[in-house]
Order: C-alpha cells, then structure tokens, then sequence
C-alpha cells in the first residue's frame, strides 16, 4: 500500500518516512492535534475543580467526618478523577483531589480529610 498524507490523505511522494505532503498539511495536524489535546486537559481540570468544591463544601460542613456516598453521588462528584492517592493509615487509602481525601469505608461511607499534599 502506498502511503498517505496524514492530513490530506493524499498519496506521499519521496522519502520513506515522509508523513505529509508539504508544511501546511504538516501544521494543520499539529494544530488539530493540540486543539484536541487542550480541550481534553481542559475538560479533566474542569471536572478535578469540580470535585475539590464539592469536597470543600462538605469539609466545611463536616471537617474530618465520615460521609455517606450518597451524598457525594447527589453532588455530581466524578470518582473516576482525581489527583493522587495516599495510605496514610496502614490498609487506608486516601484519594484526593488536591488537598481533600476521600478514604472509603464500610457501609458506604467515606472519611473525609484535608492535608496539604507534600
Ligand atoms: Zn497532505
């Protein structure tokens, strides 16, 4: 098979490992790729952000206490995101969105903390 331009999909003449026709196909992939590439870090931020609020709020309300999930599934909290994790008791493991951690517990609650990372 003959290889194509991966912009323009046009067929490439010269060099093997040629990938596009000429410069301007070359910076309009670049530019698409970064454009995906903002939005998709921009979207994960939007999200983290997000749920760092929803945690301040509730540490505002209940510093240091145990959480039903509940009321975090009611806040719209995204436990798929987060910034890292730590075991800062043996068999406890933190999650945390910047300086709040969520450490599940039984009964479908969560213990909620805040600790500068570091
Ligand atoms: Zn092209």
């Amino acid at each position: 098979m003959n290889p194509t331009c991966l912009e323009c999909s046009g067929p490439l003449l010269g060099r093997a490992d040629k990938k596009f026709c000429d410069d301007q196909c070359r910076t309009a992939y670049h530019n698409k790729q970064n454009k995906y590439t903002s939005r998709l870090v921009r979207n994960i931020n939007r999200q983290l952000i997000r749920n760092r609020r929803i945690l301040e709020e509730l540490w505002q309300k209940h510093p240091q206490q145990k959480v039903p999930l509940s009321v975090l599934y009611e806040t719209g909290y995204d436990f798929r995101y987060s910034t890292h994790t730590r075991c800062l008791e043996p068999g406890q493991e933190y999650v945390f969105c910047y300086d709040l951690g969520l450490a599940p517990l039984e009964n479908e609650q969560a213990f909620l903390l805040k600790k500068d990372p570091g």
